[in-house]
């Protein structure tokens, strides 16, 4: 009891976060989502065991790490509307945890599919460029940030 009462006084406190991986930090529900839209087959169908799949659960060397990307950022990449939809949760999941200040940090073309190259993902080559995808990320951010509710530090 003492130690949960402690945690949720961590948690209600305002925070700023400086180095936050967009395309690390998309919800589960939403890769299940975009690749049920796009007919997609992922290896897992529930939001637990694709949190299992996307989930580092070993310590691990950085290249393990970053090859969890490669078990969804396909479903991502080169769609418009799932990229600012990323963009704009992203806001909203923060706000959330009461995050006041953050750096968000991700790789256009990542999530790009046209100039670009390699094409990354193993995607076809669409009319998605990495400039495009700036645009939707920002426009994401801007969105999400006017509905997501202000808070000052003093709350
Ligand atoms: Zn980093």
């Amino acid at each position: 009891m003492a130690e949960h009462l402690t945690e949720q006084i961590v948690f209600n406190k305002p925070k700023i976060e400086l180095h936050v991986h967009l395309d690390g930090a998309i919800r589960v529900e939403t890769i299940l989502d975009v690749a049920e839209r796009r007919g997609i087959t992922l290896p897992a169908c529930t939001v637990k065991e694709m949190t299992h799949i996307c989930v580092v659960h070993q310590p691990a060397t950085l290249t393990e790490f970053l090859g969890k990307f490669a078990e969804y950022m396909h479903i991502i990449a080169g769609d418009r509307e799932a990229i600012k939809r990323i963009a704009y949760e992203f806001v909203e999941d923060k706000a959330k945890e009461g995050v006041i200040y953050v750096e968000v940090r991700y790789s256009p073309h990542f999530l790009a599919n046209t100039d670009v190259e390699p094409i990354p993902w193993n995607q076809k080559e669409g009319d998605l460029s990495p400039d495009e995808v700036v645009r939707l990320v920002n426009q994401g951010l801007a969105e999400g940030e006017k509905a997501s509710p202000r808070r000052n530090s003093r709350d």
